[in-house]
């Protein structure tokens, strides 16, 4: 039986307002190379001048997850060329990261296990390099921006750990707000670190897939990936440490280089910048800043809003879920029913859109006015169902579309009277299997009447109907 091993190593763009050592804006989608000035594209003569806010940052996600911040941190430079590095070298730490240890705690299959860190360091993004017809092309705009990459000491052992792991520190950072890790856009990737090796003997040696950006992508290319190590070693073969390219569409990995040390960069501390010097009271000062993490919020959820536990977990587990759902209840505070509906239909679509990001496409005061529509029986669950495809992705008043397309709920009692005798009429077969007892053909009344009624009758209604007639 071979074992697993695998270290992620997550960059994770800050979300400052300006970049990490010029004051050129830090923002995603500009016009190509309209967001750089003289620092960020390298010439010659230009100086870093280190952004505070990205510090404040970086500590604020370490003192997150346990880290220890180094009163003493200095800037060094990577030295390697690639058309997306202007000056030829990258301003990163190496010898003295901002923070170091620390961990978090993940849960699979019901069983916890603490992942160490290694270490969480400050650093420059690069620039993005654009494939066109022309051939290819350097946006700058990117690079400069500040990063954090965090590094895991290698006691993940599954895939399922892997994605697990990845999922709590993006939570984390979003809660803290100093990320918006949209794996989609790149603000959140990893290099993924997979060896195998057989119980008992030392770890075996890994290969590294860089720049995976999808949860989906990192769990395929470990299991591939440990897979084909299982091989190779089957085979007689060694695993040579290198850099693999993960192809998500082919869901293969190919070796692109033998892996390269620190040593082959010549790290060297960068002469422009200054080591840094944290003050222990500064980084109290920030710790006291550290806004209500998930566990906190899910105390209050059960505390304050009588939620169950398991509830409550689901709905901070995401802050942007988190968000919304208090939103809502800014507007319609029936905490109960909003989860159960969140829990319910709002995930059920989420899961069907399969995003990578969570998005909510209806604003919270929209899914608000939905949901009293509903509570007030105004509209039934299948027409609430319908809304939520309806609304999703406009700004549509509920209110209106419900007012419009007639879809109050039926609850004129002759009228359904009128309803549910046709459908007897129609199944006289059904009608004496109710009466003989079987109650579970109350349903396929209640089936058809909504069939009948396009969705907008009031089943509880119909039900009472339907035992006063066959009485
Ligand atoms: P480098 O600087 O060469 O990338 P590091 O020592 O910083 O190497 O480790 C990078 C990542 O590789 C870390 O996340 C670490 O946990 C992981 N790692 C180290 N050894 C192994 C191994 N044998 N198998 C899998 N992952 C490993
Ligand atoms: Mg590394
Ligand atoms: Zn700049």
């Amino acid at each position: 039986m071979y074992k697993v091993v695998i270290g992620l190593e997550t960059h994770c763009e800050l979300k400052t307002s300006t970049k990490c050592f010029c004051a050129c804006k830090n923002q995603f989608g500009g016009e190509p190379n309209t967001q750089c000035c003289p620092v960020c594209v390298g010439m010659p003569g230009a100086l870093p001048i280190l952004n505070k806010t990205a510090v404040e940052y970086a500590i604020k996600a370490g003192l997150a997850v346990g880290c220890k911040i180094n009163e003493y941190s200095v800037f060094e430079r990577k030295n390697y060329f690639y058309p997306d590095l202007a000056k030829a070298y990258q301003i990163s730490q190496l010898e003295y990261p901002l923070c170091v240890g620390g961990g978090v705690e993940i849960e699979v299959d019901g069983t916890k296990k603490f992942i160490r860190l290694d270490r969480i360091h400050l650093e420059e993004d690069a620039a993005k390099l654009v494939h066109s017809k022309t051939g290819p092309k350097v946006d700058y705009n990117r690079g400069g921006v500040p990063l954090i990459e965090i590094v895991s000491m290698p006691d993940l052992s599954s895939a399922e750990e892997a994605v697990a792991y990845l999922k709590k520190l993006r939570s984390t950072l979003l809660y803290l707000g100093v990320s918006d890790c949209k794996m989609q856009e790149g603000s959140l990737k990893c290099d993924v670190n997979v060896s195998v090796h057989k119980e008992g003997e030392p770890f075996g040696t890994r290969t590294e897939m860089k720049n995976l950006n999808s949860f989906s992508a990192i769990f395929r290319a470990i299991k591939s990936e440990a897979k084909r190590q299982q091989e190779e070693l089957e085979k007689g073969n060694k695993i040579v440490q290198e850099t693999r390219r993960w192809d998500d569409v082919l869901g293969k990995s190919f070796s692109m280089r033998t892996k390269e040390d620190a040593q082959d960069y010549r790290y060297f501390p960068d002469p422009d910048i200054i080591p840094i010097h944290v003050r222990p009271n500064y980084v109290e000062s920030i710790s006291k800043q550290l806004p209500k993490m998930a566990q906190e919020r899910a105390q209050i959820y059960v505390n304050d809003f009588g939620l169950t536990e398991k509830d409550a977990v689901l709905l901070t587990d995401d802050k942007y879920i988190s968000d919304y759902f208090e939103a809502i209840l800014q507007d319609f505070n029936e905490p109960k029913f909003v989860c159960n509906w969140m829990l319910g239909e709002v995930f059920k679509k989420l899961n069907a859109l399969e995003q990578e990001d969570t998005e909510i496409l209806i604003s919270p005061q929209n899914m608000a006015k939905l949901l009293k529509l509903y509570k007030s029986e105004t509209i039934g669950q299948s027409v609430a169902r319908k809304l939520l495809d309806e609304l999703w992705g406009t700004d549509k008043n509920p209110e209106e579309v419900v007012k419009e397309q007639g879809l109050t709920q039926m609850s004129d009692t002759n009228q359904l009277e009128g309803i549910i005798k046709a459908i007897m009429d129609e199944n006289p077969k059904a009608v004496q299997e109710l009466k003989s007892g079987n109650n579970k053909t109350m349903a396929f009344f209640v089936g058809q009447a909504m069939k009948k009624t396009a969705g907008k009758a009031n089943p509880k209604l119909v039900n009472e109907i339907v035992q006063k007639l066959i009485k």
